[in-house]
């Protein structure tokens, strides 16, 4: 019976997924060897460290890796990185074929003036601050100022205002890493502000996440009630499904009562950021407004949630933050899946059937 020896790199959703598409086309006639290596000590990718604490539901896709990794055949081997402690053209020599599923784990950056003072930071070293990845074990975001700005209009932007915003006790009975509890109790920050580029209706938050906010129990979430109004005119008659189904969740933001706590959730829409500016750290962003205005926010932290790129790799084409791929297949018999293969898009389970497509087309 024919075995083939598949080796994965990157232990994240999109590597266990394509270990578990593998394992599906196995038959009497067919099986697979599968070696896993990552570079971190631990599994999971991004369920450990880029999924927010306080939604741990979404965690519970760690059981399906689970049991991808206790079936026959398969080995995760950890603290092994690709081109530090094994070259790409070892993998290929000893493999019948060689997957990255290395993720995006670089923040994409706004480039304008100001983006590198102190106080200006990504989500993509935020999220796994508070989510205990050692790689960030020292981060030190500044969290003693009032107000802190979200840039982007997405889910990750929600997540990192919504962590800066909650009553840090909320995440007392949380997997949240010891030292990011203890800062956000410290923390200053009362008020944060979510800043879109474009209208509600171009948005790129999901309604379950919108639908979540009215939940919070000791933060005001505001939206402007003409700014949902003029979206929902802008959107037409017809909106597509998603759009339609975010509109009615910030309709229903929008027309929140308002005033009860001392933490607040803004967003703003239509606003381009133009330059972070201060004396020697972040004291304000400043924006152009839809009316081509200029709008300011004093702020000591800005945080930009707006997409993130793979970390090229040696030995493997890279283009537009992405491995160069035509529908999966990089070369002879190295493949790639996830983020690393379609850019950051999607969520946990975009993986699975994305993964279960690719390899069905070629066992
Ligand atoms: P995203 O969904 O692509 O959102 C990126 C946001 O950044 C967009 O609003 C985009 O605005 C904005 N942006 C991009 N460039 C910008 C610029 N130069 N200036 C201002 N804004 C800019 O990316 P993400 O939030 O990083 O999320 C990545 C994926 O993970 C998404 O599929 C997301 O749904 C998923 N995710 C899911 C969950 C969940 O299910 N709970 C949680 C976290 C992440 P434009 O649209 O105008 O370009």
């Amino acid at each position: 019976m024919p075995q083939y020896k598949v080796a994965i790199v990157g232990a994240g959703p999109a590597g266990y997924f394509a270990a578990q598409a593998l394992q599906n086309l196995q038959t009497a006639d067919l099986s697979f060897s599968i070696d896993m290596i990552e570079r971190l000590p631990t599994p999971w990718g991004l369920v450990r460290s880029g999924v927010a604490p306080d939604h741990p539901k979404i965690k519970t896709v760690s059981k399906v890796f689970e049991k991808v990794a206790t079936a026959d055949g398969f080995n995760l081997y950890g603290n092994v990185e690709l081109g530090i402690d094994i070259s790409i053209d070892v993998l290929i020599a000893k493999y019948d074929a060689v997957v990255i599923a290395t993720g995006s784990a670089n923040g994409k950056k706004l480039g304008i003036p100001g983006e590198d003072l102190l106080g200006s930071i990504s989500a993509a070293q935020f999220v796994p601050w508070y989510n205990g990845h050692p790689d960030f074990a020292d981060f030190d975001p500044k969290l003693d100022c009032d107000t802190a700005v979200v840039i982007g209009a997405g889910n990750v932007a929600m997540d990192v205002a919504r962590m800066l915003a909650l009553e840090p006790s909320e995440l007392d009975e949380t997997d949240t890493a010891l030292h990011a509890i203890d800062a956000l109790h410290k923390s200053n920050i009362r008020k944060v502000v979510i800043s879109a580029r474009r209208g509600p209706e171009h948005a790129a938050f999901t309604s379950p996440e919108l639908r979540d906010l009215p939940k919070l129990e000791h933060t005001n979430v505001l939206m402007q009630p003409i700014d949902i109004t003029a979206a929902i005119e802008r959107a037409g008659a017809e909106p597509e499904k998603e759009v339609r189904n975010n509109l009615e969740a910030m309709r229903v933001i929008s027309e929140l009562e308002q005033g009860k706590h001392d933490r607040t959730l803004e967003f703003q829409f239509l606003c381009i950021p133009k330059e972070f500016r201060g004396n020697g750290k972040v004291e304000e962003v400043v924006f152009t407004t839809s009316a081509g205005e200029e709008k300011i926010i004093k702020c000591g932290l800005v945080i930009t949630a707006i997409g993130y790129e793979a970390e090229p790799l040696e030995g493997i084409p890279y283009e537009k933050g992405k491995v160069l791929n035509d529908e999966g297949r990089v070369s002879d018999n190295i493949y790639v899946v996830g983020w690393a293969k379609r850019g950051p898009s999607g969520v946990i389970g975009t993986n699975k059937s994305d993964a279960a497509d690719d390899f069905a087309k070629r066992p």
